[in-house]
């Protein structure tokens, strides 16, 4: 099993990676810390997240140990949907490098293809509780996001939650100067992606999936809700390798050519979820689990829905 992918840029970027969306700007720093002391050497971050800075705390102190080196980190990070417009963008990239003490990201996306009126609000919402949207274009955006590139501000962009139409959009944007590296979207046995993922590969695109233990932690989860953790399916796949079901769960979309990256704050299943290099899922396992998809959406953004750019209308 190879740990790398390659990038249309060149870059390798590592198949699994830590997540930090809800990791508790308290416990970020030691999560951070654990990963790369067991090996982890990307971490998947967003300004969204508002813990950027205790990440960089944990960077800074491996980077100043010498336990790894700069150029053997891989860091992506996230541009909000807030500072959309193009005078924005470099500022809200810079804001990031510092909060994370770097001087270049390896990957920067623009998180969502919906813009946000500008202001002090991550989600500014109107009365009746729908996001306000900005007048900007993501077409526009992404032209500062190539200048970031060519400033040496980040190694690579791309995309997240992007339907295969905006990726198609971007794609044939008139003078585009470099191509979306990577498109991360929310991709797990109940979720599988087959059609999205099949067009980004088509076009040279690497796709990272997220929550794709199905994010047990998000704030909205209902008690009705499906657990992908507890699918007893799952459980029994996971049995017959004498692997945890969380391992199976990150073992199979390496087994698709997608980069991961489950989340943890806890030392014990950091270690748990790397240990994934040592097995291989049967072809008939990895059909199985894709059979299990029922199109269920962790991040449905539900109060974009009526957003001009609301990706997930189209059917893929
Ligand atoms: P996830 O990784 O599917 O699940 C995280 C949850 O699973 C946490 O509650 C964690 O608990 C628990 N967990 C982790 N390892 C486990 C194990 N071995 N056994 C049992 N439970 C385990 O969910 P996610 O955070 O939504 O997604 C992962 C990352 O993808 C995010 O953190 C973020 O970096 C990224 N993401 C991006 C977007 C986007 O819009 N681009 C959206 C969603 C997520 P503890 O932490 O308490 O251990």
């Amino acid at each position: 099993m190879a740990t790398h992918v390659e990038l249309n840029t060149g870059a390798k970027m590592p198949l699994l990676g830590l997540g930090t969306w809800k990791s508790p700007p308290g416990q970020v720093t030691q999560a951070v810390k654990t990963a790369i002391d067991l090996g982890y050497r990307h971490i998947d971050c967003a300004y969204v997240y508002q813990n950027e800075k205790e990440v960089g705390v944990a960077l800074q102190e491996k980077l100043k140990g010498q336990v790894v080196k700069r150029q053997d980190l891989f860091i992506v990070s996230k541009l909000w949907c807030t500072f959309f417009d193009k005078s924005m963008v470099k500022g809200a990239c810079q804001k990031t490098l510092s909060d994370l003490q770097l001087d270049y990201l390896d990957l920067y996306l623009i998180h969502w293809p919906t813009g946000f009126k500008h202001g002090g609000d991550l989600f500014p919402l109107d009365a009746a509780g729908n996001v306000i949207a900005s007048d900007t274009d993501f077409l526009d955006t992404w032209t500062a996001m190539e200048e970031l590139v060519d400033e040496g501000l980040v190694k690579a962009i791309g995309i997240s939650n992007f339907n295969h139409l905006q990726v198609e959009r971007l794609l044939n944007k008139p003078g585009l100067k470099y191509k979306p590296a990577v498109n991360q979207i929310e991709c797990h046995p109940y979720l599988t992606q087959e059609k999205l993922i099949q067009y980004c590969h088509s076009k040279g695109i690497v796709v990272t999936a997220y929550s794709p233990l199905g994010s047990p932690d998000r704030p909205w989860a209902k008690p009705e809700d499906p657990s992908i953790l507890e699918d007893p399916r799952i459980k029994a796949i996971a049995a017959k390798y004498n692997k945890t079901t969380a391992q199976v769960l990150i073992r199979f979309p390496m087994q698709r050519n997608l980069v991961v990256i489950p989340k943890s704050v806890t030392p014990a299943r950091i270690a748990e979820n790397f240990q994934v290099f040592d097995f291989e899922l049967s072809s008939e396992d990895m059909a199985t689990l894709l059979s299990y998809n029922r199109n269920w959406r962790v991040c449905a953004l539900v109060s974009c829905a009526n957003h001009k750019d609301y990706p997930f209308h189209a059917e893929f």
